[in-house]
């Protein structure tokens, strides 16, 4: 389902984005509002903290944890982790799988003022059930599994700072942590740096598609004269719950590719 970007919020040292990108102090802002020029710059921050992360450290907390999946396959559902967001390299797999595989991803982050959005990537799409079950979820088990996507491999370890419920910036490196899956088991020192090198990988692939799209979007309006309408992406959004279309460009392999699509 495709859906409103959230808007973010926090007071005391920093504002957040939805990759927990932090700005200046004491700001309540919808994301969207921030300048493109301050993501930019928030999100080369978050690069250089994971670049300087010692994969070490990661790997020492993946061996603490001990994680062990007992297959129960809450992780491939919406209901449990949300969209799964691709990277272009993930997109190019999943589309030679399946091209009905992938679908704009959610909470699309620009609308321009003639009402059409943009977002930085793809995500998978969802089947229609109870629970949003991965489109190659079956029978609770992925059936590409030898193919699964750059986020499939490296769950449930991520390397992002994320706000607490204070507010406080802070590392986070295992999601949905005593939800799912077993716990202190033995992991050998091989498989925990596998694991640390194979995260923080995909964490720096990911905060520089994002700054890839920003700055692509920052150019791109400029050259055709856009500019981000907060009042507009409210209204097409109400529009589209209530069933219009909307039109909306996916950031790929540094271009925009543009979809019309529908509330099912
Ligand atoms: S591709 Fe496979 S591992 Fe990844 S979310 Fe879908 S079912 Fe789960």
């Amino acid at each position: 389902m495709f859906e409103p970007v959230t808007e973010f919020i926090v007071s005391g040292n920093a504002y957040y984005d939805a990759a927990g990108y932090s700005g200046r102090e004491d700001e309540v802002v919808p994301v969207s509002l921030i300048p493109i020029p301050a993501r930019i710059a928030a999100a080369e921050r978050e690069l250089c903290g994971v670049l300087a992360y010692p994969q070490e450290r990661l790997a020492a907390i993946i061996r603490e944890v001990g994680f062990r999946c007992n297959l129960c396959s809450r992780c491939c559902t919406r209901a449990f982790n949300g969209h799964v967001f691709l990277l272009d390299r993930d997109t190019a797999i999943a589309r030679k799988i399946d091209p009905e595989s992938v679908e704009p991803a959610p909470y699309p982050e620009f609308c321009d003022q003639n009402g059409t959005f943009y977002v930085s990537g793809y995500a998978l799409r969802a089947q229609d059930d109870d629970c949003g079950s991965c489109y190659f979820l079956e029978n609770n088990r992925c059936r590409i599994y030898d193919q699964r996507f750059s986020i499939c491999r490296v769950y449930p370890y991520m390397l992002h700072r994320e706000p607490d419920e204070r507010g406080t910036l802070d590392w986070r490196q295992i999601a949905g942590l005593d939800e799912h899956g077993e716990y202190h088991t033995e992991i050998s020192e091989n498989l925990c740096q596998e694991a640390a090198a194979e995260t923080r990988e995909y964490e720096i692939a990911c905060i520089r598609q994002e700054i890839a799209f920003l700055a692509y979007i920052q150019d791109y309006f400029a050259r055709n004269r856009l500019r981000h309408v907060q009042k507009v992406y409210d209204d097409r959004m109400r529009a589209f719950v209530r069933g219009d279309g909307i039109r909306i460009r996916v950031f790929y392999h540094g271009m925009l590719e543009e979809h019309l699509i529908c509330n099912p």
